[in-house]
Order: C-alpha cells, then structure tokens, then sequence
C-alpha cells in the first residue's frame, strides 16, 4: 500500500501531538494535573458505583444526570444547552467541524493552545494567528481589525490563556464576542482557577459557546468537558458528535466527582493559595521574569529554560519547556503547580542554579 496515494498530503506532513510518558515516581509538573489524589473513603465509594455501572449497554442518553449535575453546579441559566465531551478536545474539534471547510476562517491569539490551530489544519480551514503583546496580554486592536479582515466563522479564546497564565480583559473578550460574524468559542480550561468566567453569556448570546473539563481540577484520567451554549448552535452541533461519544465509566465517575465537589474546591483552593506563594517566591529572583496567572500554573521566563528544564529532571521532575514553541515564549517554562512540598523541591532545585534570593 502506498500511503502517500491514499492518505491526505497534509496529514502526512503532521507531526503528532506529543505525550510524554514518565516513570510513575516522577514529579509530574507539566501538563496541569491535580496533584491531589481522592482519599481512600471516596475512592472505595467510586469503586461501588463503577462496579455498579452495566457494561453490557451502551451508555445512558442522559449521562446519569451528569449535565443536570453541571447545571446545578455553575447555576448554568435554563436557556443554556449542555453537550458532554470526550474531553475539551473532543469539543474543539466537534466546533471545528461545525464551521470547517474551505474558504472558512478561524481565528486565534498566538502563541494559545495549539490544538486550535491544528484542527483547524484539519479541516482544511484558513488559520489567522493574532500576536500577544510582549506581556501576554491581548491587542485587542489587531484582533478586532482582522476580524474585520477576515470574518471568521470560528474564534477560540482560551480564558485564561495557555500555555502563558494570562488571563485577558473581560471588556476587550466583550468587544470581540460584539464584533464577530461568527461563533466566539470560550475555552475556560482553567476556569476553575480563574476569577471569571463567561458561563453567564453562554446561552444568552447566540455566538458564545463556553468550553470547561474536569481534566485539570482532578478528573485528567476520565476525560469529560463540556461546551455550555445557546440551543440553536448546541442543536447543530449535537448532529456531528459520534453516538454514545461519552463512555460509561467516565459518566459514572464525574458524576461522583461532581456530588463531592466540596473536595473539588478545597484541592482548588489550596493549589490557587500556592500559585501565589510560588509567585510570590520566584519573584524574588531578579533573573526571573514571572508572569501574572490565573491557572494552576506559573510560567516564567528565565536566563535559559533548557538549563532549568533538564536541572529538574536531574531532580526527578518534569516540566514543560516553552522555549522554541513561540517566538514570544522565548527561554520560557511552565510549571504546573504542585503539592506545598512538591513546589518546595522545585524552589530547592532553582536555588542551585540562581543562588539564594536578596
Ligand atoms: N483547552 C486548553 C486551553 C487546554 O490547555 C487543554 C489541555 N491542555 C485543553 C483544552 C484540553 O483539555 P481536555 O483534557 O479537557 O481535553
């Protein structure tokens, strides 16, 4: 078989996105896991119900209440439509669909989650990438003008922003939802960690589709997001998502996840009071550049990012390497952030290498 006459010439000049796999006793700061097990009591309760869960049918239509339990959970407005993803993932390439062909546009801020630019590619769409300003806040400016240029029927927003923390001005993400021709897609991976969200106007604005995940409070391993968006968008995209997309151990396990939310938010809270800590902390070294987040990670720019990469490695602990991705992200890495004690190794490990703070 001669793949390159069957398979797309695109495709084949792809590169995949990369996983990186590492021992279990690894410190895995890189790709932003909770780093808080459940606790032994919960996870005996989760083993019952999961025992409980028939295998031999396909999962249930309505997902064991699980976007009941969503809407509860966000006081989501009785105008909203829920539709359950195979994670946020899933979700962005169903919304990339819904608008992707040839001679459609979709647009986003660069450097962002790169997965909107490769479904984009995917779906042979033209893809406009919208520079950041140096400090990784939004020029609303140039976005509003290619806007006007290129009328694109897909915008993603991820809020706050990855892989740089930031979050944008509520005002200017406004401005662009009031300016677009097309969808404005919402991408709140982070949202939990965030101080806004933009759950409120997904359902009463037609062009605001919200994108959440249990994949970064705790719930990485089950895969399940969720887009919250006006009925008439939610009904087309409802036409293009696989049947049964969602799998019957995953609904089950958020839909625990979600009745012990208290567990949830207190695992929240005490990663956002670290970020702070740690942001508070790496400050403190004149070399370091540590930029505003809204995440449950830090990125940072430091003297050299491959040195400071590999010197936790050495430590056992993996973070991501930014420098290279983008020409903005420049000797920049981005640290999940971790356990109290876990951050501590980290802060150990870069003492070594920029000597004790002033
Ligand atoms: N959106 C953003 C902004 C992300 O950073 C990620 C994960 N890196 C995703 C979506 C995908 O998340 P999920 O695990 O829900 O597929």
């Amino acid at each position: 078989m001669q793949l390159n006459q069957i398979i797309r010439a695109d495709i084949l000049a792809m590169t995949a996105y990369k996983v990186t796999e590492v021992p279990a006793d690894c410190i895995k700061l890189d790709a932003m896991e909770s780093p808080y097990e459940y606790a032994d009591d919960l996870k005996a309760e989760l083993a019952k119900e999961l025992t409980n869960t028939p295998l031999r049918l396909y999962p249930t239509p309505y997902a064991r209440g699980l976007p009941d339990a969503i809407r509860a959970l966000h006081k989501i407005d009785a105008g909203a439509d829920i539709l359950l993803g195979t994670g946020s993932d899933e979700l962005i390439r169903l919304l990339t669909m819904l608008t992707g062909q040839a001679g459609s546009t979709m647009l986003a801020l660069e450097p962002s989650f790169v997965m909107y630019r490769v479904n984009a590619e995917f779906f042979g769409m033209k893809y406009v990438g919208v520079p950041l300003n140096d400090d990784f806040t939004m020029n609303v400016e140039a976005v509003l003008a290619a806007i006007a240029e290129h009328q694109p029927q897909l915008i993603f927003i991820a809020y706050p922003n990855n892989p740089t923390g930031v979050p944008f001005s509520v005002d200017d993400v406004n401005r662009i939802i009031a300016a677009a021709p097309g969808l404005v897609v919402i991408d709140e991976a982070y949202g939990a960690f965030s101080s806004h969200t933009f759950l409120s106007q997904a359902g009463s604005i037609e062009n605001v589709v919200v994108l959440r995940t249990l994949s970064k409070i705790g719930f990485a391993g089950i895969r399940v997001g969720y887009a919250v968006g006006h009925p008439s968008v939610m009904h087309e995209l409802r036409k293009i998502t696989p049947p049964y997309n969602m799998n019957q151990l995953s609904l089950t396990a958020a839909k625990f996840a979600l009745q012990y939310h208290q567990f949830i938010d207190e695992h929240i809270n005490k990663q956002k009071s670290e970020r702070e800590r740690m942001r508070t902390m790496l400050k403190a070294w004149s070399q370091i550049h540590v930029f505003p987040s809204e995440g449950n990670f830090i990125t940072m720019r430091v003297p050299d990012a491959q040195a400071l990469h590999q010197a936790l490695l050495d430590a056992n602990i993996l973070i991501k390497n930014l420098h290279g991705v983008h020409p903005l992200l420049d000797q920049c890495v981005r640290i999940t952030v971790g356990k109290p004690e876990q951050n501590q190794q980290v802060l150990g490990v870069m003492q070594k290498l920029y000597g004790t703070k002033a």
